[in-house]
């Protein structure tokens, strides 16, 4: 009979399986890869984990919903798009995590976004497992109308797998409040029931007071953290931000409140640098432009003079103290991590999911620049989703400080977590290492409570 350690596949070994059985997921064999890098160091001298396949489970999504999503556009046009919701796994909590619409959206993409966010959810200490969904649909240019009925006729498929106690969607790109709104309207129509199915609601109808600011406010309430333990400060500081969402604004926010200045802020078109600084009345402005007349970034220099906008460029190259990627995955490759290093960044701190590449992130590590992975910066959102599950179950609202305090709280209890399974030599930290073990620990330790299934 085959011992233990007969079992025990190497890292090679291990990732060779993952892109044999995920051909052409280039995301999710990638997040794959960055966990593995660190959990099987630490799982060298635990056979019990070997044993149960915790990893390969972890891995290998709990199941993948896809469906065909039909709708008319305003010109009577039958359109078809596709549709997913990947539920990874759910050990210790309901599956949770965002739905996305945008064309890059693909099976590949939801499948990493769901395995980051069960180790993000565990991270948070709160009953959360991960999932994602989202279809290729692309919201830009659509007029509300269109909007609300294609969110009908996803809604029309999704209710089936989703409820308060199996799984609640959220909105992450391309799904803000209106289509939060639609999305909820849907399911409550089809099954007659009031009941937390999604976070990121209205305040009117059950929602977080905190839910909209709460990932970029956490983004930099996690970057003070990391400032404060290398004796910095976040006041005095230039801060490159990308993407103009939810997440990149709130992060904007968030930084000239604390006392710094933002330079940049940049859609899928370009970046807008604006030397001065992106003050609040700016920030307000560009939410107007995104949210209300859905207008482009290149817009803002029409308005502010001074600034400059760069078409078809990420704003890596313009120099600063800290850098925020808020956009989305991929975003940030390694010349550019070096660019920012030349021109002497202090700190990488990620809104967005996996915004920087491995090559860019090895740059950073070698640079000795401070660190911080989105599954760890930005989980102060489905953290205050926690909280909306809880207020909704209780029937309860919480108000705007109470919420703002706990997110602080939170987002300090995720720091010293990657501090303490990331910890160095000479004081350094590996926030990445810290927060794959601390997020894969909780995780596991459920499963293997479970047996094998
Ligand atoms: P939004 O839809 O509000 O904003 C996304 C921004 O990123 C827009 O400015 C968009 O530009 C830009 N963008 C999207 N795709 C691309 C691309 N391929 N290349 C360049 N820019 C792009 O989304 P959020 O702010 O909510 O999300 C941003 C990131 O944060 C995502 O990675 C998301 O997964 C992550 N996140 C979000 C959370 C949340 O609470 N919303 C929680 C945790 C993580 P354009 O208008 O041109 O499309």
């Amino acid at each position: 009979m085959a011992s233990v350690y007969d079992r025990q596949v190497d890292f090679d070994t291990f990732m060779e399986g993952v892109e044999k059985r995920n051909p052409g997921q280039d995301e999710f064999v990638q997040a794959v890869r960055e966990v593995a890098a660190d959990v099987f160091p630490f799982i060298e001298d635990k056979p019990e984990y070997h044993e149960a396949q915790i990893l390969r489970r972890i891995a290998e999504p709990d199941r993948i919903v896809s469906f065909r999503v039909c709708w008319e556009d305003d010109d009577n046009n039958v359109r078809v798009e596709r549709g997913w919701r990947v539920q990874n796994n759910n050990a210790i909590g309901p599956y949770k995590g965002g739905i996305r619409f945008h064309p890059t959206v693909n099976e590949s993409v939801l499948k990493f976004l769901a395995f980051e966010q069960t180790f993000k959810n565990s991270l948070t200490g709160l009953p959360m497992g991960g999932g994602k969904g989202g279809s290729n649909f692309n919201p830009r240019g659509k007029s509300d109308n269109e909007v609300m009925r294609f969110c009908q006729s996803f809604m029309t498929e999704l209710y089936r797998h989703i409820g308060p106690h199996t799984d609640v969607p959220a909105g992450d790109i391309g799904v803000g409040s209106r289509e939060i709104g639609y999305l909820f309207g849907q399911y409550k129509r089809l099954t007659g029931r009031w009941e937390g199915v999604l976070t990121g609601k209205g305040c009117e109808y059950g929602g977080s007071a905190m839910r909209p600011e709460a990932t970029g406010y956490g983004a930099v309430y996690f970057l003070r953290n990391m400032l404060t333990r290398s004796e910095h400060d976040v006041e005095g500081k230039t801060a490159v931000i990308s993407g103009a969402g939810n997440v990149a604004t709130h992060a904007a926010k968030k930084i000239n409140a604390l006392g710094g200045k933002v330079l940049t802020l940049s859609d899928s078109d370009g970046f807008v640098h604006d030397p001065d600084g992106i003050d609040q009345d700016k920030i307000a402005w560009v939410r107007e432009l995104k949210n209300e007349r859905r207008g482009r970034i290149s817009e803002y220099v029409e308005e502010f003079t001074g600034a400059t906008y760069h078409e078809g460029k990420r704003p890596w190259h313009v120099e600063c103290d800290v850098a925020m990627p808020c956009a989305t995955q991929n975003e940030l490759e390694a010349d550019e991590a070096r660019a920012l290093v030349d021109n002497g960044v202090m700190a990488v701190c990620e809104g967005a999911n996996m915004p920087t590449t491995k090559n860019g992130v090895d740059v950073f590590h070698e640079a000795d620049v401070l660190y911080a992975p989105g599954k760890a910066a930005n989980a102060g959102g489905v953290a205050v989703s926690g909280l909306e599950m809880s207020q909704n179950a209780e029937r309860v609202s919480w108000n705007r400080e109470k919420l703002d305090d706990m997110l602080l709280d939170l987002m300090s209890d995720i720091h010293d977590k990657c501090v303490d399974r990331g910890a160095g030599s000479r004081g350094r930290v590996n926030y990445v290492k810290g927060a794959n073990i601390a997020g894969f620990e909780r995780v596991a330790g459920a499963m293997l409570a479970f047996g094998v299934m």
